[in-house]
């Protein structure tokens, strides 16, 4: 996937899965906490990712889990294409989504994270 073929997204969705069982490189954030229809605990998490499609964008999330996973095993809430121009890290770090220390965003650049994995800052 070349870099000039992605686009921003914004992206979120529930899980009934344990957070150490997930490790998306891009930012993300757990913005609450809901429960399906038996009372299970559902964690609402959203995030900002790198794709070229929609369906790529889920297979980011899904290829996140250390085991792999289905959408059995979450519940999309949306999935929004976003201009490149509106995406710039100075728009999506703030009070709301904080920035932290591992997350970097660069979107002209194809950077997502700054954990020192292949998406980082070089
Ligand atoms: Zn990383």
């Amino acid at each position: 996937m070349s870099r000039s073929s992605v686009v921003p997204w914004w992206i979120s969705w529930y899980t009934h899965r344990p957070l150490s069982e997930f490790e998306l490189h891009s930012p993300w954030w757990v913005s609450g906490y809901s429960e399906d229809g038996d009372g299970r605990g559902l964690t609402i998490i959203v995030a900002a990712v790198l794709a070229g499609s929609e369906e790529e964008a889920w297979a980011e999330v899904l290829g996140a889990f250390d085991e792999p996973r289905s959408d059995s095993d979450i519940k999309r809430r949306f999935c929004d294409e976003q201009p490149l121009g509106a995406m710039v890290a100075d728009s999506i770090f703030g009070d709301r989504w904080p920035k932290a220390e591992w997350m970097a965003w660069s979107p002209q650049d194809g950077i997502t994270c700054a954990c020192g994995c292949e998406r980082s800052a070089r």
